[in-house]
């Protein structure tokens, strides 16, 4: 069922005036809300962002509805505690509500004609991905009836991706053909992995009716991996423990805001560092008692789809591509913003490269480390060529191989990073910068 904008509109109204009215970690908020004199646009757009940095300053209990009892919801067995696995600054402590969590999958399966088929609810789900984001961790092996949980199967129990042992992928790929899922999740960095290596030995896997990806940003190696061996389309997922599920990528390749779970306020990024078509993505939820979210920022970029998307959906907004993160974000030595899609779109068109990992180490030379089939020699100068011309004159570009890349300690991969802070908050279009709430103003 599509929601009208009469609905949408409401449930904004109702989301920003019940965590205003009632939510305690937005008690110093509502000295900026203009009131129900202006449009509910306007309302959001006068309001702070709730950074990861902000969200931290309050207890769990801060973001719950008047009337509900952290303490007494966990012996229920309501809810959970669950911790994110980020970087100590942005490792937040998260309210688990699975009913919600649910709610908030089942609505993203509508924006693609796929999930809406292979997705009933009570399909099978094989799940590969770091055991760190979801799962069930262990350094020693575990039976498949020990990782199976109802309709899921977690195919890896392992954190650490370099030093699975031999036989573990053939474990993957036997336990598909046993488990026969409708729908196998991924994340992008770890599928891949078990592609090439199905390419490597000639093994064909069972075929899913669905695959989606989730946990990490899909880089385009990896996707053109899992197509050289699945058959099954492909959506990916945008979304956090925080904020469910925001985006998915229709059959059509764009992505599209999940309106019957969350609001989104789409912030460009000022015109002297970037196209104005990418900008910051604050997310506001949508009826989760145990947690209100307002103008969250997951810290992730998003990029406009220039005109109307081919399979037809309208509401909310639609965009061509996740960017990555705003900690991502490298520059040229002109100063202009260069986004991890970015860098990945330039890096894909390299025969040959199979993994990547860009360092901006100043303001004008950037490291690249390169995992190569075929030819190392001619892959490393295509991609040192293809970085120079993205960064423009004066970029200083070094090449190294690497027989193998490690996730970050989170599990997930970080395709790009640069050696200096980037403040999300100053990059974007200065009509449009958030205020800042008093907890975050500067102390003489
Ligand atoms: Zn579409």
């Amino acid at each position: 069922m599509t929601p009208g904008p009469g609905r949408f509109t409401t449930r904004c109204t109702a989301a920003l005036e019940q965590a205003l009215g009632d939510v305690a970690a937005y008690r110093t908020w509502r000295a900026f809300d203009p009131g129900s004199g202006v449009s509910v646009d306007a309302r959001y757009r006068a309001l702070p962002a709730l950074t990861k940095q902000l969200m931290n300053l309050h207890a769990p209990a801060a973001f719950a509805a008047p009337g509900l009892d952290l303490a007494q919801g966990l012996r229920a067995g309501e809810i959970e505690l669950v911790s994110t696995s980020g970087t100590t600054e942005d490792r937040i402590q998260n309210v688990w509500y699975q009913p919600w969590w649910d709610a908030s999958e089942r609505a993203s399966w509508e924006l693609n004609a796929h999930a809406r088929r292979a997705a009933t609810g009570d399909h099978r789900e094989a799940i590969l991905v770091n055991p760190l984001n979801v799962g069930i961790a262990s350094e020693v092996p575990l039976a498949l009836e020990q990782r199976r949980l109802g309709r899921f199967l977690y195919l890896n129990e392992r954190v650490d991706l370099l030093s699975w042992p031999d036989g573990h992928l053939d474990r993957i790929l036997d336990e598909l053909a046993l488990f026969r899922p409708a729908v196998l999740e991924a994340n992008p960095s770890y599928l891949s992995r078990l592609c090439r290596y199905a390419l490597r030995t000639g093994r064909r896997p069972f075929q899913p009716a669905l695959i989606t990806l989730t946990y990490e940003f899909p880089s385009l190696l990896h996707r053109r991996h899992i197509q050289a061996v699945f058959e099954a389309p492909i959506m990916s997922s945008y979304g956090s423990t925080e904020a469910g599920y925001v985006f998915s990528e229709c059959e059509h390749g764009c992505m599209h805001q999940s309106t019957e779970a969350c609001r989104v306020d789409f912030l460009p990024l000022a015109a002297e560092h970037a196209s104005p078509s990418v900008g910051v993505l604050l997310i506001t939820t949508f009826e989760n008692p145990w947690r209100a979210l307002l103008r969250f920022d997951a810290g992730d970029l998003g990029r406009l789809a220039t005109g109307p998307c081919r399979c037809g959906r309208t509401d909310g907004l639609t965009l061509s591509a996740i960017e990555g993160r705003t900690i991502n974000l490298t520059r040229t030595p002109a100063g202009a913003l260069v986004t991890q899609a970015e860098v990945d779109r330039c890096l894909a068109e390299v025969p040959g490269l199979e993994e990547y990992q860009l360092h901006q180490r100043d303001e004008r030379s950037y490291a690249l480390q390169v995992v190569t089939r075929g030819d190392a020699t001619a892959v490393q100068r295509r991609a040192g060529a293809a970085l120079r011309e993205r960064y423009g004159p004066g970029a200083e570009v070094t090449v190294s191989l690497a027989t193998a890349l490690a996730p970050e300690p989170s599990g997930k991969f970080r395709l790009v990073r640069a050696a200096f802070p980037m403040d999300a908050r100053s990059l974007v279009e200065p009509a449009l910068r958030p205020p800042l709430p008093p907890e975050l103003w500067p102390t003489r």
